[in-house]
Formats: C-alpha cells, sequence, structure tokens
C-alpha cells in the first residue's frame, strides 16, 4: 500500500490541521494588532482588550461558567502547577486518578519531596476505570485536593466526573480539579453539572487553537487560596504590592500571547459554529472505525477501555515490535504520524499492565476522515504482516 500525502494521527498532542480562520486570525492581528496587552490608551490597546475578551467568554461558554473567571496560560502544563504549586502546603493530602499525565503527577512529586505533600491514588483499571466505592472509601475531611483526568491522554478512557463531583458534594473543603486537556472541545463540559472548582485545558488540541494556549477554569472561592505562579505587570493600578487578588489579573502577568489567542478565538468559533456535540460524534466514530479495523489484524493487542467511555484514542502493539519500531515503520513508509511510548503518563501504563514499553498511540481530531482511519489501519495490518507473521 503506498500513501502520499501526510496523515496525522497525533491530535492528542496538538491538533493539526487547525480550521483556516485560525491561521489567518493570527496572522492578520499579528500584522494589524501586533501588540501583546491592553495597558496604553491607544485604539489597538482596546482591540488587544475586545479579542482577549471575546476569547474568555468563548472559552466559558463551553465551560458554562462566566467569562471572568477563566485565566489563559501557555496550556494545560502551566494550569495545573499554578493550581498544585499555588496552594498545596506540608501535611496536604491530595488523592488522583490512576491515568494522570505528567503536568499533574510531576508537581504533585516534587511537592511531596520538598514539603511533605501526601499523594494517594485512587484505584481503577482500563477496562472498569476508577473505583468509585474505592475513590468514596479514600476521601478524608483532609483531602485537599481531589484531582481526575478527564479523559486519559494514552487509551481515551472517560472518567465520571459527573459521579466524582456528585461524591464530592459531601466534602466541601476539597478542590475537584479535573484536567480536560484531552477533553474541551472535544466533548461537552460543564462545570456547573459536574461541580468542578478547578478545570486545565489546553488550547491547542480539542479548542483548535495555535500551541503555547491554553488556560483554567476557576471557582471563585479559590483565587484567594491559589497563589500566582508568576509575579509582574498587570497594567492595573495594584493597592497591594505583591499581586491584585482579583481574575484574571492575580494569574495573567506579563506580556500576554496576543497572537496565540487571536487564533484560539478562531478556533472557539468554529467550535460554536459547528458545535462540540457534532465533533464528539465525528471523533467518536472514527475512533470507533480505527478500533474495529485494528481489532482483526493478527499479533495485535488493543487496550480498549469499555465502549460507552472510550474517546479519540487508540492505543495497541504488535507482538515482539517495540512501539517506537511501529510508529517509525508507519511514518517512514505510510507518511502516517503516530505517537510511541508513555506519553508523558507512565501512572496510566501502570494502571494498564502497559508499563514500561507504554503503546503506539493513534488519536483522531474532527479534521481527520473515514478514509484516514482506514489506511491506519491497512497500515498496520501490513507491518504485522511483515514483521509479526513473516512466515505467511
Ligand atoms: N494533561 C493531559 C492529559 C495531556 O494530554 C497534556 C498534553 N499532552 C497535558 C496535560 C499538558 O497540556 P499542555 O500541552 O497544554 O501543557
Amino acid at each position: 500500500m503506498k500513501t502520499g500525502t501526510k496523515i496525522y494521527l497525533d491530535q492528542a498532542a496538538t491538533s493539526y490541521p487547525k480550521p483556516e480562520a485560525v491561521y489567518r486570525r493570527a496572522d492578520r492581528f499579528a500584522r494589524e494588532v501586533g501588540i501583546g496587552n491592553d495597558r496604553g490608551f491607544y485604539r489597538e490597546s482596546r482591540r488587544v482588550a475586545e479579542i482577549i475578551d471575546r476569547a474568555r467568554a468563548g472559552a466559558a461558554e463551553l465551560l458554562n461558567c462566566r467569562g471572568e473567571d477563566i485565566v489563559f496560560t501557555s496550556g494545560a502544563t502551566e494550569s495545573l502547577n499554578t493550581l498544585i504549586l499555588g496552594c498545596l502546603e506540608a501535611g496536604d493530602r491530595v488523592l488522583i486518578s490512576p491515568f494522570e499525565h505528567n503536568a499533574l503527577t510531576r508537581p504533585l512529586a516534587w511537592l511531596a519531596e520538598r514539603r511533605g505533600v501526601t499523594v494517594e491514588r485512587m484505584a481503577g483499571s482500563l477496562e472498569t476505570g476508577i473505583d468509585l466505592d474505592r475513590l468514596k472509601s479514600s476521601l478524608t475531611r483532609e483531602t485537599r485536593i481531589c484531582a481526575v483526568n478527564h479523559i486519559s491522554n494514552v487509551f481515551g478512557l472517560v472518567a465520571p466526573i459527573e459521579e466524582i463531583g456528585g461524591i464530592l458534594k459531601d466534602y466541601p473543603e476539597t478542590i475537584f480539579a479535573v484536567d480536560g486537556a484531552q477533553s474541551l472541545g472535544a466533548c461537552p463540559v460543564d462545570v456547573e453539572a459536574a461541580g468542578i472548582d478547578f478545570f486545565a485545558f489546553s488550547g491547542h488540541k480539542g479548542l483548535l487553537g495555535p500551541t503555547g494556549t491554553g488556560g483554567f477554569f476557576i471557582r471563585e472561592k479559590l483565587v484567594g487560596l491559589v497563589d500566582p505562579l508568576k509575579f509582574g505587570g498587570t497594567g492595573v493600578v495594584a493597592p497591594g504590592e505583591v499581586f491584585i487578588d482579583r481574575l484574571p489579573h492575580k494569574y495573567e502577568v506579563g506580556t500576554q500571547n496576543s497572537w496565540g489567542i487571536a487564533g484560539l478565538r478562531a478556533g472557539l468559533d468554529y467550535l460554536r459554529r459547528e458545535t462540540v456535540e457534532a465533533v464528539r460524534r465525528r471523533i467518536d466514530s472514527l475512533t470507533r472505525r480505527a478500533a474495529e479495523g485494528l481489532a482483526g489484524i493478527d499479533g495485535l493487542t488493543l487496550f480498549l477501555p469499555p465502549p460507552d467511555r472510550h474517546h479519540g484514542i487508540v492505543s495497541f502493539n504488535l507482538d515482539g515490535l517495540p512501539p517506537r519500531e511501529t510508529a517509525s515503520l508507519l511514518d517512514r513508509s505510510f507518511n502516517i504520524k503516530v505517537r510511541d511510548g508513555l506519553h508523558c503518563a507512565p501512572d496510566a501504563h501502570r494502571a494498564a499492565g502497559t508499563f514500561p514499553e507504554g503503546t503506539v498511540r493513534a488519536s483522531f481530531g474532527p479534521f481527520n476522515t473515514v478514509e484516514e482511519a482506514d489506511l491506519l489501519c491497512r497500515a498496520v495490518g501490513e507491518i504485522a504482516e511483515a514483521f509479526v507473521n513473516p512466515q505467511r
């Protein structure tokens, strides 16, 4: 089989391509407005403020919160670090799901080492997801944060965030934090319905914006409890020497990534027009098609969550072929881009039994096609024929 054009199936890392308007708006903004903040009294300054506010309103609409509760950052990593490094103290306990990304586990491990924070992992497996009964018994009044990865970036396992939010209603002192890096824009999210206190998102994945964009929703009651990660200029007259204890200035300091946010706004407009629900359905059908196609290949093991909790990602391995080899053959021989290894989430692999070798990961976005999903399956089939079953 020959494939000429590039087939990009690494949407879980960053979405590509973007809607045309994302490139156009970022380019136009850079040429016509160009500045980073609304610090001045000239008209371009007002334009920046307008564009950033509209992007804020767009993200807020997707999350069902107020625009003023949205803070822009460079991505989900910075957002999660802000929460973790900004509020945990010696002796605090944190309960996390078994499928967390290093963006959450690494700052936590650092705090465990340096500040004596205790990190506990919920019970669960790929087949069953998070064990909610065990979650209930693991929670205590001292649990400061309960953190859950909404959609696993390794397996596409969707966490039952509404049910977890329901359980956490009995623990008002516990911050319910959700890592939505893989979910916002790709499936509906409602921070009110799920009782979420902090929601970290990427702008460059499901929201279809440029790299270097992202943010978080933070419930107003937490603003006094979570210190900023960075300190600096806001352009707003500060009554205090250290920072302004108010959104978004407490967390948005220095020159903003305004080109990126202008592009992100176009991504949000696209989702508004097309609807997240339609995008979700499209991604779901591609994921199912790829999973079904790969399932028929001899010597291939699929690592699938239950079908009703599976979204966007298919992880697999070929017998006897290291994930890197498979990914490299897919690229070199078929121009198909997939990821290999641990995908920055070793815990998730431990929970699924794929540690330390990891998996090959194909991930889908709204611009992938049925033909591309089928070509992936054919290409993997050919690799399996050549390397896994060479006698046939
Ligand atoms: N959490 C998860 C689940 C992710 O998949 C990623 C990106 N791979 C991140 C956090 C980090 O996101 P960002 O690249 O926006 O910092």
